[in-house]
């Protein structure tokens, strides 16, 4: 009987030792500035995402994790082994294929790498852009005189205090800042010439359209509202237009075909290509002109799609993709012209476009996908 308890004694400890073990990081990278350790990467974090991913992941974005540490903008990243072997890489050219595997083994194009150190240079263009993308509904609250967002980390932009009657926010979809800028200044886009700068913002990661809207209308990073990327519809955190409904004003909202995200509390129309020509810009842009004809509400939210759809098919070097911008440019100055006086309005873009092989796509950590146009102005 003794003898017995002993065994057990010692299968038990040997089973705790081994689940403990198991607990325990399996590696971690170091992530380095300068040569200067700064953080971590470890296995317990890339589990995390691979858990939470709706998709059968088994690798997840290295810039998942270089923006969990703070770095948007990456100029280069130089990959350093425990013997001191490296190499590095311009962090634009590889962002949409670098992956990190449950394992801690970095992929780059299918190529793998056991780095025990990540050395990061972050783009000193990182330290010049003020606005975020989180900055949207903070702003849009003070104008409209509504009490704060409580999970904003976002701050409100413009320093007067609001007194709109209206407020409008125009979402262009997929427009990346630098094609925007070079057909402003090529004269293509002459709404946008009545502004001196358009102002560059960054985006969140994931920057696709679900973790944007969820940011610009709490106001909050995905770490905070729990929009992690494609999957994930709806924030639990309270919204811009929570607020304002709470605040017994009228909210409404303009869409394309489908609600890429819960608009909780806004009064939706969706328009879909009613024409069946392949577009819906247009028809967004009628309803969105009789609901400011008829029924102005106190906020209005507009989301144009067509300029994201023309960049996955055929890229943002595209003519479809440039004829897609200008023409909802038209669109912005009619819209413009028909807003009531005294309206405060924001139009900005949740996530830039890349070119790719097949076409054009955004979802990396590459400053044409993270930069996004803002505009604060008003009528
Ligand atoms: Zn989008
Ligand atoms: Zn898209």
């Amino acid at each position: 009987m003794r003898q017995n308890h002993k065994k057990l004694f010692l299968i038990v400890s040997l089973a705790l030792i081994t689940l403990l073990s198991a607990c325990q990081p399996k590696w971690e990278i170091q992530l380095a500035e300068a040569n200067e350790i700064l953080g971590n990467i470890q296995y317990k974090d890339v589990v995390e995402y691979i858990e939470k991913s709706d998709k059968e992941l088994q690798t997840i974005p290295l810039g998942q994790f270089l923006y969990n540490s703070d770095y948007t903008l990456i100029d280069q990243v130089t990959l350093i082994t425990e013997s001191n072997d490296s190499g590095s890489f311009n962090w634009d050219s590889i962002a949409a294929d670098a992956a990190i595997s449950a394992e801690g083994e970095i992929l780059i194009n299918g190529e793998g790498y056991q780095p025990a150190t990540i050395n990061v240079e972050p783009s000193p263009l990182a330290d010049t852009i003020e606005y975020s993308i989180m900055d949207i509904a903070p702003t849009v609250a003070q104008m409209m005189d509504l009490p704060g967002l409580p999970d904003a980390v976002g701050s409100a932009r413009i320093s007067n205090t609001g007194d709109y009657e209206h407020a409008v926010m125009i979402l262009l979809d997929g427009v990346q800042y630098e094609k925007l800028q070079s057909l402003v200044n090529a004269g293509e886009m002459p709404f946008f010439e009545r502004f001196d700068t358009i102002e560059q913002g960054i985006t969140v990661f994931p920057p696709v359209t679900t973790s944007s809207t969820a940011a610009f209308l709490t106001g909050a990073p995905p770490q905070a509202n729990g929009v992690f990327g494609y999957g994930y519809r709806s924030t639990e955190l309270t919204t811009l237009f929570d607020v304002a409904v709470e605040a017994g004003k009228t909210v409404k909202a303009v869409e394309g075909y489908g609600l890429a995200f819960n608009l909780r509390n806004a009064d939706v129309t969706l328009s879909g290509d009613l024409d069946n020509n392949g577009y819906t810009n247009d028809n967004v842009f009628e309803n969105s002109m009789e609901v400011i004809q008829t029924e102005m509400p106190d906020l209005l939210y507009i989301h144009f799609h067509d300029v994201d759809d023309m960049g996955h098919e055929f890229g943002p070097n595209s003519e479809e993709y440039e004829t897609a911008l200008i023409q909802v440019g038209g669109h912005l100055a009619e819209i413009y012209d028909a807003l009531p006086q005294n309206t405060f309005i924001v139009i900005f873009a949740d996530h830039g476009m890349h070119t790719t092989n097949e076409g054009g796509n955004h979802g990396t950590l590459m400053s044409l996908d993270m930069i996004i146009p803002i505009l604060f102005f008003s009528k």
